[in-house]
């Protein structure tokens, strides 16, 4: 597999999303949260999509404070969501904006790290539903709505370990060479027959409450901070990225 960079002296213009519509996953930590507040601060009105209400709404009032575009709010649990959930997120959508612009696949779960031979049936089926099934159905919802944008742009999170399997990542990783696997079928179907593209992206190692579980031995400040890798998250969601399709990016 080839994988793209964005080049280190890539400067997104500061009003790169003004405009467009973006709903970002898991929007309330991590590298969902500096997502969220790094495309409102270009000109997106984000859709902050979590299951912690509390942090949805800490987000939301830091991009109404910084003078950002209205968020909107969807508080949905993935691993529990329904077919309908999704189906009723897509109508109100519909009426409320008319079109998504942008989609950036981020929640995910890390669940159990330890070997094959001792996973749990229920973890496993817990990061399958977080990562891959609940990505499957949020993403068959929200196409009417993205191929109604001019130029959407789907945005799905990989890993290392999505990409070379590593002992004891279990479920993470393979739910994470499912999402490339998915990143790659969707592109290949709307390539020559929407405006909608469809790409990868690694983050790779950066200071989240999922990395700090995943090496509690490891200096937190070892990594970058999720606001310093925002470069290649806002390459690929605004029209920088035009024409890029079916691609694997890393964002360092
Ligand atoms: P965090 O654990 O900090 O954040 C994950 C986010 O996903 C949280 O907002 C969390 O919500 C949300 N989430 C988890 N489960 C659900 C659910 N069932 N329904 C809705 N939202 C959910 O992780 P990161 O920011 O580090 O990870 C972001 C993405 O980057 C993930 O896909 C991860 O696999 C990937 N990644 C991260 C790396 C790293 O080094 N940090 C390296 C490689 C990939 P809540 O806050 O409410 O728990």
């Amino acid at each position: 597999m080839e994988i793209y960079t964005v080049p280190t002296s890539y400067q997104p213009r500061h009003n790169l999303l003004q405009g467009k519509t973006v709903l970002v996953t898991g929007a309330g930590d991590g590298i969902g949260r500096a997502a969220s507040m790094s495309y409102a601060r270009h000109g997106a009105t984000v859709i902050l999509l979590g299951r912690t209400s509390e942090k949805l709404e800490a987000v939301y009032d830091e991009i109404e404070k910084a003078g950002g575009p209205k968020p909107a709010l969807v508080e949905l649990d993935l691993a529990t969501a329904s077919e309908d959930n999704f189906n009723n997120l897509a109508s109100g959508l519909a009426g409320e904006f008319g079109r998504l612009d942008g989609l950036l696949h981020n929640a995910g779960l890390l669940g159990e790290r330890r070997p094959i031979e001792s996973a749990g049936y229920a973890a496993w089926l817990e990061v399958m539903q977080v990562n891959v099934n609940a990505q499957f159905l949020l993403t068959r919802s929200m196409l009417p709505l993205l191929q109604a944008a001019p130029s959407a742009s789907v945005v799905f999170t990989s890993s290392g370990v999505g990409r070379t399997g590593k002992a004891y990542w279990g479920a993470y990783a393979v739910s994470k060479f499912a999402t490339e696997g998915f990143a790659q079928v969707l592109a290949s179907e709307l390539e020559n027959t929407s405006r909608v593209r469809v790409n990868s992206l690694n983050p790779g190692a950066t200071n989240t409450a999922m990395r700090r579980t995943a090496y509690p031995a490891e200096h937190p400040q070892t990594n970058p901070e999720p606001g310093q890798i925002m470069p290649a998250y806002l390459f690929l969601m605004g029209d920088d990225s035009l024409g890029i399709t079916g691609k694997s990016f890393d964002a360092q």
